[in-house]
């Protein structure tokens, strides 16, 4: 399915500017402007048609069924798992944990890691990757960021100490799309015995990532940030680490021999996927890594750096604005129109037929830090252009000019 170098015919480069030719393979946009790529992205017609199949003449079960249906659905969902493993660039599809999402997968680690002890976050983090090491015990620790806001390394080094038995970063702010200095930061919690963990929700749909060049212990991300379904998601981790961690959840398919005296579980990835999975969710999801990898990740990384690097400079010029986050952000602009509350600012948007986010972006400690109680945010995806940012702008004069 994949072609080399189509994502760069038909996407837009930094200086040439076009309306993305993949518009087209996404039902759900039309004339939209849907500036909510980080929050979820639109579907293209191939992941719909697979889930489509999925859940008709493919359906059946996983991992049971003698019959032939349900032996070529196991087939497929451990091609799924095997297609993520290349995706990501995992030493193996044992270290591919199904998850329901990001969330499920943080949590999953908070809870099994088996040397639980002090956690280094950021100022930046998504409240998933800040609530789930509350909830398992942890002690959280949090570090600042710099003046443009990406996570302070430099502040990272100095804190860490030998209790620190995890580091937990966002891999790209969902709000400020800063993109974390990965190496840098897996030098320094190694130095100290802990492991780092990705949070590369926003990263794995924006920036070719392969865990062969990187030194990141763990990493989550969701699928329907990938242009996938809603639901599933995954859990990479180090061969050696899943093997040392107890299952979260108890229940079928994730065991060796159950008696009512003792338990003994399978080996991973099975041992943390209790219950009947996500079949279909797999399926879409393999579907839309075939779709994305047709385009290529360099590709689409240089597509919403353009696009970025246009919304930035069209935002500046408009003198009420306060723009956040790195002039190298990841696909992610979060601004501000000075006396105007975001959710009006989105309110009017959506009337101009343009989609943002307003409010807190799950991340309420930032806002804290950044001193507002919101921003809005445009963030973008394949099928965005300069088109959008057009009417981005469009619709927030209109704003100011009903705001005075
Ligand atoms: N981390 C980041 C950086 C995110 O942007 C999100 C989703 N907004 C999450 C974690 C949580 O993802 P999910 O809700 O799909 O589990």
């Amino acid at each position: 399915m994949a072609e080399e170098g189509r994502g760069f015919d038909k996407l837009s480069q930094v200086g040439a500017l076009g309306i993305s030719s993949y518009r087209a393979d996404f039902p759900g946009i039309g004339d939209w402007h849907y500036l909510d790529t980080a929050a979820t992205a639109q579907k293209p017609q191939v992941v719909i048609d697979a889930i489509a199949r999925a859940y008709g003449p493919d359906y059946a079960t996983v991992h049971r069924g003698v019959y032939a249906r349900s032996a070529d659905m196991t087939l497929a969902y451990e091609a799924a798992r095997r297609r993520v493993a290349k995706f990501i660039g995992a030493a193996s599809e044992n270290e591919i944990v199904f998850v329901r999402g990001a969330t499920e997968g943080i949590n999953l680690v908070a809870q099994s890691y088996p040397e639980k002890g002090r956690v280094l976050l950021s100022q930046l983090e998504h409240h998933s990757n800040i609530v789930p090491w509350q909830l398992a015990g942890w002690q959280v620790d949090v570090c600042s960021l710099t003046s443009d806001g990406q996570i302070d390394l430099d502040a990272a080094e100095a804190m860490l100490t030998p209790d620190h038995k995890m580091v937990s970063f966002a891999h790209v702010s969902n709000v400020l799309g800063s993109v974390l200095d990965v190496e840098r930061a897996a030098t320094l919690a190694h130095a100290v015995g802990a492991k780092l963990l990705l949070d590369s929700c926003q990263a794995i749909p924006r920036l070719g990532v392969s865990f062969t060049n990187l030194s990141a212990d763990f990493a989550v991300f969701s699928g329907h940030k990938l242009y996938g379904p809603t639901g599933i998601g995954v859990l990479w981790g180090r061969a050696e680490l899943l093997d040392a961690m107890p299952p979260m959840h108890g229940g079928g398919a994730m065991i060796d021999r159950v008696t009512f005296e003792r338990t003994t579980y399978a080996p991973p990835p099975g041992r943390f996927e209790a219950g009947t999975p996500h079949i279909v969710g797999v399926v879409g999801l393999h579907a839309a890594i075939d779709y994305v990898d047709s385009i290529g990740l360099d590709a689409i990384h240089a597509h919403e750096t353009a696009l970025v690097a246009q919304c930035r400079d069209a935002l500046r010029s408009m003198n009420s604005v306060t723009l956040y986050g790195p002039e190298n952000s990841a696909g992610i602009v979060s601004f501000n129109v000075e006396g105007v509350h975001p959710h009006d600012v989105g309110t009017i948007l959506d009337e101009e037929g343009v989609a943002v986010r307003a409010g807190h972006h799950c991340c309420q400690p930032l806002m804290e830090y950044l001193g507002v109680d919101a921003t809005a945010r445009a963030s973008f995806g394949i099928y965005n252009g300069p088109d959008d940012i057009a009417a981005l702008v469009r619709g927030l004069e209109r704003v100011r000019k009903l705001f005075g």
